[in-house]
């Protein structure tokens, strides 16, 4: 049997490739470049308007708020929602801390709804059995770009008067029974992080079809200072005056990233193919090894992928999940785990939460990791990828 790196053997690549990477060209180049010199570099101007319609197009939502990035765009929505103080607000377990850190901004607290253990997504049963008086509403996540089951969501919080966010950062290009992920939510948030699907380096932003929501937002990525005369206390027709009605924040995006956004979103179609390309090749290859579990696909999600992860059977392997990703990692492909329950953090664990709270999430924690998925991930990368997960489950299998 060939020899792991880890051990002294020779690595499948000689170069080291991560989980995720941004597609920079130079036609994003030249917009950025020529939006710096225009009048206006910050926002909201002419590039901002630009990748707020662009992005109404690609999710079907009737506004989009775009911000300074993801987290901003969570903490806007959970404030236009309106969670406060004594207010529980339902969180996938399994995602980034920012979609429960934006629960913990407006004072409400967050409460760990477990996954499926099949599709990694928030579990509406579990959803069901968390709901009390207290709970004002669900932030569910777009786990790797699956869409969640927003039938299931939806009837839950039609019947409890729950408020929907949807936590979109990976899930850009997802339609759920044909319609796309952006207009299925009461507000839907997107991230434009660079390992994101499209990028403007650091972006984010809030679609939804309701208008109140809409302008509450608006207001709210600008201090709360608003000028239109009908949300004013004091209106005057002076034109000089604007008027702070609550307190808000500066979450505004600068022209130049607005102009990469709008470049970036022109090639979705184009990025969301090649990522479905690889997710097939990478399907094909894993889904007869026993040695691992594939992500399950709900029928009414059309996935564009963020993620790709790999599940280990501990029946099937003699290693633990730590020594199949240093092996990975010695053979220059480079996983990452995604994610930490959330509150298995250290922060969440000082605010009273313990272990135990989710045991699908838990388990799921323990065996998983992210393998390399972007756009511009070669055909002989992706077989170097593959190469080497066969090379390390050979060697770890029982
Ligand atoms: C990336 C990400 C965020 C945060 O987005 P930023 O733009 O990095 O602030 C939030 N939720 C999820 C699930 C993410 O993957």
């Amino acid at each position: 049997m060939e020899k792991l790196a880890i051990f002294g053997g020779k690595p499948v690549r000689e170069t080291p490739i991560y989980y995720g990477r941004q597609c920079i060209e130079q036609d994003d180049i030249e917009m950025v470049t020529r939006t710096l010199q225009s009048d206006l570099i910050t926002g909201p101007g002419p590039k901002g308007e630009e990748a707020e319609r662009k992005l109404c197009e690609i999710t079907g939502a009737r506004y989009a708020v775009l911000v300074a990035n993801g987290t901003a765009a969570l903490h806007l929505a959970a404030m236009a929602a309106g969670f406060g103080e004594g207010d529980e607000v339902i969180v996938s377990s399994i995602t980034f801390a920012a979609s429960s850190n934006c629960v913990l901004y407006c004072g409400a607290r967050p409460v760990f709804a477990d996954i499926n253990p099949e599709t990694y997504n928030i579990d509406p049963e579990s959803v069901k059995r968390l709901i009390t008086p207290k709970t004002r509403g669900i932030v569910a996540v777009d786990f790797t770009g699956q869409a969640v089951e927003h039938e299931a969501l939806w009837q839950i919080c039609r019947e409890n008067g729950l408020v929907l966010i949807e936590d979109a950062a990976h899930a850009i290009g997802t339609k759920y029974n044909g319609r796309p992920v952006g207009s299925l939510a009461d507000m839907t948030c997107f991230s434009f992080h660079p390992v994101k699907t499209v990028t403007c380096g650091e972006g984010g932003a809030v679609t939804t079809n309701d208008e109140k929501l809409y302008r509450r937002l608006l207001r709210l990525r600008t201090h709360g200072i608003t000028r239109d005369r009908s949300e004013m206390a004091h209106p005057t027709d002076a034109g000089w005056y604007n008027e702070q009605v609550e307190l808000g924040y500066n979450y505004r995006l600068t022209d130049f990233q607005a102009a990469l956004l709008v470049s970036q979103m022109s090639k979705l179609n184009r990025f969301s193919q090649r990522r479905k390309e690889i997710v097939k090749r990478y399907d094909r290859a894993f889904s007869e090894m026993p040695e691992l579990f594939l992500q399950k696909e709900i029928p009414e999600s059309d996935t564009t992928r963020h993620l790709y992860v790999i599940r280990l059977n501990p029946e099937r392997l003699t290693c633990d999940r730590k020594q199949f990703f240093d092996a990975l990692r010695a053979e220059n492909i480079c996983p990452q785990v995604h994610y930490l329950p959330v509150y298995w953090h250290s922060y969440y664990e000082k605010l009273g939460y313990e272990k135990g709270l989710c045991p699908n999430a838990e388990a799921y924690y323990e065996w998983s990791m992210s393998i390399p998925l972007y756009y511009s991930l070669t055909d002989a990368e992706v077989e170097d990828t593959i190469r080497a997960v066969r090379k390390v489950t050979e060697y770890y299998k029982k």
